[in-house]
């Protein structure tokens, strides 16, 4: 067996249960694994720590899979995994649609994988998990008899694990283009060409939380994607929806996804940078009920931090600039490099520089089949906040 051996001073962060070993952290490797193959780790002191999958192009040279020692990572580990996922998912009522593997936080690091009624969408984003993608497809095809299986690795960070960017079927070819249900409405997902797995399963609670605040409202949506949290609007009872995103194609598929729930009357969908266009409205003192702000991650790295703060902040500034005295923010940021209390702290600035008083209604996270492991901050990256603008 390879074994790799720690360094006497490691961060805490592995005895805290992280699953992710530094070269840095590595004092010497026996044998000869080869990228992707599963290694022993020990202490400094030759006390097992447990097995994970080894590569040395990574900075993260093992990410754990098992802490005990008698456990054989094969084909049926993955079936075992998966079929814990999936329980814990139904315990929580996620059946038709939830993220069924969330990483690292159903222990099996940099495998994502979503569940769309019959159809899966596969992320394999670290080299170790990328080699058990046969063993992954099997046990889908076991527990589940899928409908179809797509893979949907075209994400950069596999570059970095020395993977290629690759996307297709990981099953018999089916027609990418889905239906799916969601709080009682439809949506297509595009899982070959859309964004990430196609979905953003992650705001599904969320959008439901909207309900009561949208009634007889009139609604701007930026950031919209496919439409969903907008068509939830119209659906709720909403007045007028308007929706903004900068990608053309979005549009197209918001626009498809309200005719095909009857709603096209109540909400629209426009191509628009949401930055030129909330400034511009500002300006003219346009005024809605309801905002909704859902805006990408401005930044994937820690060293550009500030890029994510200020845009956080721009765009909000602008967002409640734009609503009625006692209107409501629904906003959202997604990712873990800006911490829930950053996020409030950023929207505090921007409230006092629109010189609007504002009260928290609500504030939470992704939904509950992306569960949060504590110690893993990057498994707790989604908030959602809904404030009362005055
Ligand atoms: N609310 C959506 C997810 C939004 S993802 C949902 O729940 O499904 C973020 C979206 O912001 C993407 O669709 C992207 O095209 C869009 N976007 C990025 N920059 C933008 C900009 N400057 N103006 C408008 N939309 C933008």
């Amino acid at each position: 067996m390879n074994k790799v051996t720690l360094k006497r001073k490691i961060g805490n962060r592995i005895m805290n249960g992280h699953p992710w070993i530094f070269a840095n952290e590595v004092e010497k490797v026996e044998g000869t694994p080869a990228q992707g193959d599963i290694v022993e780790v020990f202490f400094h002191d030759n006390k097992f720590l447990g097995k994970g999958y080894y590569n040395s192009q990574s900075q993260i040279i093992v990410r754990l899979l098992t802490r005990e020692k008698g456990i054989e990572v094969n084909d049926d580990f993955f079936l075992k995994k998966l079929q814990k996922c999936w329980q814990y998912r139904q315990k929580l009522g996620y059946t038709e649609n939830c993220r069924l593997v969330f990483g690292e936080a159903d222990g099996i690091p940099q495998l994502i994988i979503d569940k769309f009624n019959d159809y899966f969408v596969i992320q394999t984003i670290a080299f170790g998990i990328d080699v058990w993608k046969p063993a992954l497809v099997k046990a889908l095809e076991q527990l589940f008899k899928p409908k179809g299986i797509f893979e949907r690795n075209d994400v950069p960070v596999r570059e970095l694990e020395g993977l290629p960017q690759q996307k297709g079927f990981l099953s018999a070819p089916f027609d990418t283009r889905i239906l799916i249900n969601e709080n009682g409405l439809k949506f297509y997902v595009d899982i070959e060409n859309g964004q990430k797995t196609g979905y953003f399963l992650d705001q599904q609670d969320n959008r439901k939380a909207i309900k009561h605040i949208v009634k007889g409202s009139d609604v701007l949506g930026a950031f919209t994607y496919t439409g969903t949290f907008e068509i939830h609007a119209a659906a709720y009872g909403a007045k007028s929806v308007l929706g903004l995103d900068i990608s053309a194609n979005a549009v197209a598929q918001a626009n498809k996804n309200a005719e095909l729930n009857g709603l096209s009357h109540i909400v629209k969908f426009e191509v628009a940078n949401a930055f030129d266009v909330l400034k511009q409205w500002g300006k003219e003192d346009k005024k809605w009920d309801v905002v909704m702000l859902d805006p990408p991650a401005f930044t994937k790295s820690r060293a550009t931090i500030e890029k994510a703060i200020t845009g956080y902040k721009e765009i909000n500034l602008r967002g409640m600039k734009l609503l009625k005295k006692g209107g409501f923010l629904v906003t959202s940021s997604c990712t873990n490099l800006v911490n829930p209390e950053l996020f409030l702290k950023i929207i505090d600035m921007a409230a006092k520089d629109a010189k609007r008083k504002i009260r928290q209604v609500l504030f939470q996270t992704q939904s509950p089949d992306h569960p949060i492991v504590w110690n893993m901050e990057n498994t707790h990256y989604l908030k959602f906040l809904i404030i009362e603008v005055e």
